[in-house]
């Protein structure tokens, strides 16, 4: 590369990218990061606001926003907005921000079945009691998809997405193109 691009080349302000994970298992952060040394290359595009991988307590304004896991208490609920405020575009990232995923299992049941299963009945249960602390944020009483809550500009498949599809749709993204994945990295397991 000329001088001159080079300097081009660093004078061109990054993408920002915030990431979450909400009622998630960090599955698909995980796979965000078996990118592997891609991750080196996207580092020369994109900075980070807001994610498990960093320090950052808020959302800043970015540029894409991606969202892993479900809504299943009022804290998720409340970051999922402060990512929809500062966020251009949204990203529903696994099977659990798609449609509730595993977690939503329990919409089977009435939240008070599970908390008594979980906290009272179940074996090895010590000093059984529901933790009630002002500091645990409020079960919902359904575990729910993001899109109930706010808009989502785009879905990214699989429990969780393959780490190609990560590249695939920021790469487009970064590209100013329609984020379109081939069939192979569409899944939904
Ligand atoms: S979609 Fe799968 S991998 Fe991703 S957070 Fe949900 S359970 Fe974990």
């Amino acid at each position: 590369m000329s001088p001159s691009k080079k300097r081009e080349a660093c004078t061109v302000p990054k993408v920002r990218v915030a990431t979450t994970s909400l009622a998630g298992c960090f599955g698909c952060h995980m796979s965000f990061l078996d990118m592997d040394e891609r991750i080196v290359g996207l580092l020369e595009h994109v900075e980070f606001s807001r994610s498990p991988i960093n320090d950052i307590k808020h959302c800043e304004p970015c540029d894409i926003g991606l969202i892993e896991g479900a809504l299943c208490n009022a804290d998720n609920v409340h970051v999922l907005k402060e990512f929809r405020e500062n966020c251009k575009i949204l990203i529903a990232v696994g099977a659990c921000a798609i449609n509730g995923g595993v977690p939503a299992m329990r919409n089977n049941f009435t939240l008070a079945e599970c908390l008594e299963e979980a906290f009272l009945d179940e074996i090895g249960v010590d000093n059984p009691q529901i933790p009630n602390d002002v500091e645990i944020p409020l079960l919902l009483s359904k575990v729910h998809p993001i899109h109930e809550v706010v808009k989502v500009d785009y879905y990214l498949p699989g429990c969780p997405p393959p780490a190609d599809a990560f590249v695939k749709i920021l790469t487009d993204l970064l590209e100013g193109k329609e984020p379109s994945l081939p069939k192979d990295m569409l899944h939904y397991d």
